[in-house]
């Protein structure tokens, strides 16, 4: 017999002993917070998660209250990966009420599974990465009273997620999985461990996924992948240049972006769409990972410094403004000074827009971890960072000098970190922050470049930003992120070393 646990809200039914609810149909009044680490494909997890705790009728809440806590994990690095546990400590940590469920979800779930209980007993849920469908199960099953509950499985259905079970982070830009997984298996890398191996969605699914966002107020699309370049249509066969054709048609939608290509697999299509102009913006995320060729072999990335290098040139001989960006890697198995020296040079030679740099770390299940030690004292893994990063701070503010004076059209974003300033980003995905009118966001600009720092800049709004199109509910209004415990957490976090996982962090 079960009755309603005295002083519980209705939906909530309690043992006829009393003790606390932990059954339900729905469950309405159970507040949620989902914390995320790493990239982009995990912040877009977060969005899904947050909506199947909606579909259950749970709603958003400060971190102090939320009574489901769910931990969305990135393992690409190992400091990444601790932080995971020391958050579930605080959680049950001495002096505060625990919150009922606490869940670690995304790559850490994926990679240990049932091991997770082992070094954190109060976690009562893991969830994979190709299981986010089984959350709203998972949670009506623990408060049926059942106990710990691992779901790593492959769900095929998680990839297809329809867009109205999505619940996104208010804002002028979106994301869409086009494919999931890896088949390269860097030597470095463990997201074909995690993520599995690639799988796409149809061109005609991702189309209407975009329509459905430029429908609700959304200007600019963000495709991920783990390795986009090798998307393929399931359906057509067509391959990704042909995708942002495709997506690029969708009315309403003026910018497109991407996240992240291969270099081995960039193909003459792709140049020619950067070529055309039009939504595909001119900034790519490329990354290089090392600028030594035989670093690059250790890593079996496929391709040479000379190759990188031949890649880069022609992409800017036929597109001259495309900002390019990367990733790197310092102190990887037996990198030689003279190794991270063919690095540095890299960055003199290509100038890159902004670099996100990482020391090796040793992951689970890779080639590396298995055959190549990782030798590399710390202390110079982390001096050939701060150089490296010191070196790229130079050239970033080079590049931004010489952009003083230019006109860029700019998507507004919001008010800019620092506050008393709105922040958008050009073209090339440069933040810039100038004055402008408070009810701006999700408007175009026209903004003249004035000043510079390394990581952004600073403009003078030359025309005011158009009113944001009406077009359905505006994405910036959508009250379900409104509480701000409830927003997506982005600890800074040393994210990763893989393409496809940078942090989600904004620059600037
Ligand atoms: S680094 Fe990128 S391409 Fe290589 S295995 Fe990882 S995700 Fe795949």
């Amino acid at each position: 017999m079960t009755v309603r646990a005295p002083g519980s809200p209705p939906g909530l039914i309690g043992l006829a002993d009393g003790s606390p609810a932990r059954t339900a149909e729905r469950t309405p009044h159970l507040r949620f917070r989902i914390e995320t680490w790493g990239c982009q494909m995990n912040v877009h997890d977060s969005e899904k998660m947050a909506a199947a705790l909606g579909s259950l009728g749970c709603r958003p809440a400060e971190a102090e209250s939320a009574e489901v806590v769910v931990l969305n994990t990135c393992s690409v690095r190992e400091k990444a990966q601790e932080k995971v546990f020391a958050r579930v400590e605080q959680l049950v940590g001495r002096g505060r009420e625990r919150p009922r469920l606490i869940g670690v979800a995304g790559c850490v779930a994926q990679q240990e599974g049932e091991a997770i209980f082992g070094r954190a007993p109060a976690v009562d849920f893991v969830l994979g990465t190709q299981s986010l469908v089984c959350l709203p199960d998972v949670v009506r099953r623990l408060l049926a009273g059942e106990s710990r509950i691992v779901e790593i499985g492959r769900h095929p259905d998680n990839l297809d997620i329809p867009p109205e079970q999505i619940d996104r982070i208010p804002g002028v830009k979106a994301y869409i999985t086009i494919m999931e997984g890896c088949d390269n298996f860097c030597s470095f890398c463990v997201v074909p461990f995690t993520r599995g191996r690639e799988r796409c969605r149809t061109v005609s699914s991702i189309v209407r996924e975009a329509e459905s966002l430029a429908a609700s107020g959304f200007r600019e699309i963000q495709l991920l992948g783990q390795n986009v370049n090798s998307y393929r249509d399931p359906e057509g066969g067509g391959g990704f240049a042909e995708l942002t054709d495709a997506v690029g048609a969708v009315a309403g939608i003026r910018r497109i972006r991407f996240t992240s290509p291969h270099p081995k697999d960039f193909s003459e299509a792709l140049m020619e769409r950067f070529a055309a102009g039009g939504p595909l913006m001119p900034h790519m995320h490329l990354p290089a990972q090392s600028g030594s060729t035989s670093v690059l072999e250790r890593m079996r990335r496929g391709y040479s410094r000379d190759k990188f290098l031949q890649l880069v040139r022609r992409a800017r001989e036929k597109a001259p403004e495309l900002a390019l960006s990367t990733d790197l890697i310092v102190g990887f198995c037996g990198e030689t000074r003279r190794e991270f020296e063919d690095t540095l040079t890299l960055l003199d030679e290509v100038r890159f827009s902004s670099v996100y740099s990482f020391k090796y770390s040793e992951r689970p299940h890779t080639l590396a971890s298995k055959r190549l030690p990782d030798d590399v004292p710390d202390p110079e893994k982390t001096q050939r960072l701060i150089e490296l990063q010191a070196r790229q701070r130079e050239i970033q503010l080079a590049l931004h000098r010489d952009l003083v004076g230019r006109r860029v059209e700019v998507l507004v974003e919001g008010p800019s970190r620092k506050g008393g300033q709105l922040a958008g980003r050009g073209p090339d995905n440069r933040i810039v922050n100038f004055e402008g009118p408070t009810d701006a966001t999700g408007s175009f600009g026209e903004v003249e470049i004035t000043g510079f720092g390394p990581n952004s800049l600073l403009g003078k709004l030359l025309h005011s930003p158009k009113p944001r199109r009406s077009g359905g509910e505006s994405a910036a209004s959508s009250t379900r992120w409104s509480a701000p415990g409830s927003e997506i957490l982005l600890p800074v976090v040393q994210a990763t070393a893989a393409d496809g996982v940078q942090e989600a962090r904004a620059a600037g």
